[in-house]
């Protein structure tokens, strides 16, 4: 027997409806609205689900109006009584009341890189990895945000540039520098970080200036817990421990 079921929304599933019930005034969407058909066909067009997995029923209309009442009936606001909903709901709900510039702005960038196609050439194996799952703008500007900074011609560049304005590769938040502790074996190793914010980063070609370099303990923090840190951030934290 093949699954009926389909899948459970992931985060950027999440984020895209509650963009459209904020849209709304915070109200839920009926079957009949044309703009739950637009997102439920822009939902089939997300790679997130692998076609095996995704069942006859897959982000049909009927379920992409029970998540926008799911959604509504979260906000403080709503009086009624609530439909279930999930954990996932609630949180990216409070995301949008805590930070609602960045959120829709988030949206807009999943919406257009779909209807681009360009998330389908980024890198598919993230998913395992709970730093890019816990992004708060989801997993595919976060996997976009990870091809970006491990380009390899754009590493390249950067690093070429940097030496030749710096002399060394000195991490630029906390400052250690690979070659000077682990000798010639630690020669020109250095991690790329895209400092642009991922609601912000657009469709846009990487500049030099988008790129940061740190070392791996630092990168590690940054990416760790939501939000990311800014670099301002990070190095605020070095600095205050
Ligand atoms: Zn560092
Ligand atoms: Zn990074």
């Amino acid at each position: 027997m093949t699954a009926t079921r389909a899948p459970a929304w992931v985060r950027d599933e999440v984020i895209l409806a509650c963009d459209l019930v904020r849209q709304n005034g915070w109200r839920w969407l009926l079957q009949t609205d044309p703009r739950v058909a637009e997102l439920s066909s822009l939902l089939q067009h997300m790679p997130l689900h692998p076609a095996g997995v995704r069942g006859p029923k897959f982000r049909n209309i009927n379920g992409v109006s029970r998540k926008t009442a799911d959604i509504a009936t979260n906000h403080p606001d709503y009086r009624g009584k609530r439909t279930h909903g999930g954990a996932l709901d609630r949180e990216v709900l409070q995301n949008f009341l805590d930070q609602p510039k960045e959120m829709a702005a988030a949206a807009d960038a999943i919406r257009s890189g779909i209807r681009s196609g360009s998330f389908d050439a980024t890198a598919v194996g993230w998913d395992d990895d709970e730093e890019v799952a816990e992004a708060v703008e989801g997993r595919l500007l976060a996997r976009r945000h990870f091809a970006r900074e491990r380009n390899p011609r754009l590493r390249e560049k950067k690093i070429r540039a940097h030496l030749s304005q710096h002399g060394s590769l000195a991490c630029e938040a906390c400052g250690f520098d690979f070659e000077a502790t682990y000798g010639p074996h630690g020669a020109r190793y250095i991690e790329c970080h895209h400092i642009l914010p991922l609601h912000a980063s657009g469709q846009t070609t990487t500049r030099l200036d988008d790129l940061m370099l740190i070392c791996a303990n630092c990168h590690r923090m940054v990416h760790r817990g939501k939000p990311w840190l800014t670099p301002e951030e990070l190095k605020r934290m070095i600095r205050t421990h």
